[in-house]
């Protein structure tokens, strides 16, 4: 039987709560293929323009945070609409884009930015579907993370429209699968439960509808993949 370990789970957006019961909660889970990965590791980048030395490939050299002046962070000039993309060479389903701000100073200059997932290079990628719209104060050194709940596409874009600003990314990454495997699952939990319990709760789920599948008489239910989207 295929194990699956909490590192090959993805949780969506917070589990949807039923409107007449508080403890029962649907929550879709992603499975990954393999261990849960940082796709952006394996792409390549470019910016609009370049400050001093930070080049586009600073937001993915896996360091978060290094001391000093935007150290290991991409940068561009001073400029209108400045934008910075992610080729990820292949097409992913992605769900989840996290950020990491700069350290040393000017958190706020990351507010406005878009996140945009699409295969397009119109407009240098940015006129791709958008996931999300940093609307708050990302705090300096400090990480976030947007779910985006399997946008497809190759190209990931931070895109600051219509405004004269420097776009500084200290870290990217992205999470997602190559083939789409989802699977719904039920589980009763409190209102304020933590994500590390939620996502024990929804293992046992999908170890429970696994083994369901592998009774006598059960195999014709199963895709090749393994997972469909299933809903109790
Ligand atoms: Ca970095």
């Amino acid at each position: 039987m295929m194990m699956i370990s909490p590192d090959n789970l993805i949780l969506d957006n917070p589990s949807h709560s039923d409107t007449f019961s508080n403890l029962a909660h649907y929550q879709d889970a992603f499975i990954t293929s393999a261990a849960a990965e940082n796709l952006a590791l394996k792409g390549t980048a470019v910016q609009s323009s370049t400050y001093k030395s930070c080049g586009a490939a600073n937001a993915i050299d896996g360091i978060r945070y290094a001391p000093g002046e935007a150290t290991s962070c991409s940068h561009t000039g001073y400029q209108l609409n400045p934008w910075w993309r992610l080729d990820l060479l292949d097409y992913y389903y992605i769900y989840k884009v996290t950020i990491t701000n700069r350290a040393d100073c000017c958190p706020e200059r990351m507010t406005g930015v878009e996140i945009r997932i699409g295969n397009s290079l119109e407009n240098n990628g940015n006129n791709n579907p958008r996931c999300a719209v940093i609307t708050s104060l990302v705090p300096a050194r400090s990480t976030v993370s947007f779910s985006c709940g399997g946008m497809e596409g190759r190209y990931v874009n931070m895109y600051i429209p219509n405004i004269q600003r420097y776009l500084t990314l200290c870290e990217v990454e992205v999470y997602g699968t190559a083939k789409k495997q989802v699977i719904r699952v039920q589980v009763k939990t409190a209102e304020n439960v933590d994500e590390a319990e939620l996502k024990t709760l929804v293992l046992n789920k999908i170890q429970q509808k696994l083994q369901k599948r592998q009774q006598p008489g059960m195999e014709g239910s199963s895709r090749q993949d393994g997972f469909s989207e299933e809903q109790e």
